[in-house]
């Protein structure tokens, strides 16, 4: 068995399985794609000390590092239900594959979708202007014109974030009304450079080939559909935490997170979580690699409390 098992292989699990790793016991990495999100990432600025890095480029550079230690990696590999301690105090995970991995902690790392419109264009210009992240992507359409999609807390923050850069923000929503709190939606209303739509459903992204450069919205109300000259469309509708396999063993949260506590403890002893998966907030690649690092840290020390000499 392994001393920790790490389930998921982004920059959350990649860090917890160097810093699990670094302590000299038998680690275990299991992941469905190795590199998770980055893998899908074009440009990435915000990783602090490096101005600048392509996905592909770092996701790479995360399995080297990680190569360059004691570290049974398991890529392609689906975890599909975890069974808490029984008597030998081993955690299981069980594999899509049939296989079973037992370990004394598991760190769960497996990440978050974001959800997409499911519209023609979307996901070829996905990375040429159709982005999902204003943390990650707004200074790149600097001066440019971009639309919001979504009307909940998160696509009213980031309308409000992406004013503050881009030339003109359109949000646009698919119910009657904005879900977000009514303090953001009245500081978004204050704004000179956005417009709010409403009763409107996303038909199409449209593009030249190379990159967007509008939008097609039907009014819900008429039937009616209307073109939108842009060159960003910031879908946000929801971020799904790939927590499935979880349910009904690990305590998630309303939205399905991971619920842990600062020093990455979830509900079930032994069993440690990080990243995009968990309540933490602020989904960022910074983030989860610092948050692996601190629940592979805790692995370690639940394992110096609990395990026999
Ligand atoms: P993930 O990267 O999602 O990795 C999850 C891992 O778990 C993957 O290996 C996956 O295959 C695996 N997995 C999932 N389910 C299972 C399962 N059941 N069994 C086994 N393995 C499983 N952040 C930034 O900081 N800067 C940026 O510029 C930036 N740009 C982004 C651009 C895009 C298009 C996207 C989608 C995200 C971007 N992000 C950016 C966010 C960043 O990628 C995430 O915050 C980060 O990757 C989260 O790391 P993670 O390890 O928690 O999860």
């Amino acid at each position: 068995p392994f001393d920790v098992l790490i389930v998921g292989g982004g920059p959350a699990g990649a860090a917890a399985a160097i810093y699990a790793a670094r302590k000299g016991i038998r680690t275990g990495i299991a992941a469905e794609r190795f590199g998770g999100q980055v893998l899908d990432t074009l440009g990435i600025e915000n990783f602090i000390s490096v101005s600048h890095t392509e996905g592909p480029k770092m996701a790479a550079a995360l399995e080297a590092h990680v190569r360059q230690y004691e570290v049974d990696i398991m890529n392609l590999q689906r975890a599909e239900k975890l069974v808490p301690a029984g008597d030998d105090g081993l955690i299981e995970v069980q594999l899509a594959s049939g296989a079973s991995l037992k370990s004394k902690t598991v760190v769960v790392a497996t990440g978050a979708r974001w959800r997409q419109m499911n519209v023609p264009g979307e996901s070829e210009y996905r990375n040429k202007g159709v982005a999902y992240c204003p943390h990650c992507d707004g200074p790149l359409f600097k001066g440019k014109r971009v639309a919001v999609i979504g009307g909940g807390n998160s696509g009213v923050e980031a309308a409000i974030d992406l004013a503050g850069i881009v030339a003109h923000v359109t949000l646009i929503e698919f119910e009657a009304k904005l879900r977000a709190d009514e303090i953001l939606q009245r500081k978004l209303r204050s704004l000179p450079n956005v417009d709010v739509i409403v009763s409107a459903q996303t038909m199409e992204v449209t593009g030249d080939g190379q990159k967007v450069t509008g939008l097609v919205y039907k009014d819900r109300g008429t039937g009616e559909r209307h073109t939108i000259a842009l060159e960003g469309v910031f879908v946000q509708i929801g971020l799904l935490p790939n927590s499935e396999w979880l349910k009904g063993t690990v305590a998630l949260s309303a939205r399905g997170e991971v619920e842990v506590d600062a020093h990455g403890r979830t509900s079930v002893p032994g069993v440690f979580a990080a990243g995009d998966v968990t309540t933490v907030p602020y989904k960022q690649i910074v983030i989860a690699m610092g948050e692996g690092s601190k629940a592979a840290l805790s692995a370690f020390d639940h394992l110096i409390r609990t395990s026999a000499p």
